[in-house]
């Protein structure tokens, strides 16, 4: 009965490390998952009137996209 009981302790220790591991690679994962968003992110912000050098936002002039902050220009 007792090496029964054991055995069932042990069972059940690996059955936690197992669900604990998953739960620690399921982070992981989101912590993958939420810095692609914030790339993704970061690239949209770019698109939309961010100066890529210092992240102020840039004014267009004729075309061109300047940064006030950091003199930063691109046109086309
Ligand atoms: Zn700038």
């Amino acid at each position: 009965m007792e090496r029964v009981m054991n055995t069932y302790v042990e069972v059940k220790d690996q059955a936690v490390n197992d669900i604990a591991l998953e739960i620690e690679q399921g982070v992981e994962e989101k912590d993958k998952i939420d810095s692609s968003i914030e790339e993704i992110s970061a690239s949209f912000e770019d698109n939309s009137g961010r100066c890529p050098e210092c992240g102020s936002k840039v004014e267009h002039e004729g075309g061109c996209m300047v940064c006030r902050s950091c003199g930063y220009s691109k046109c086309g």
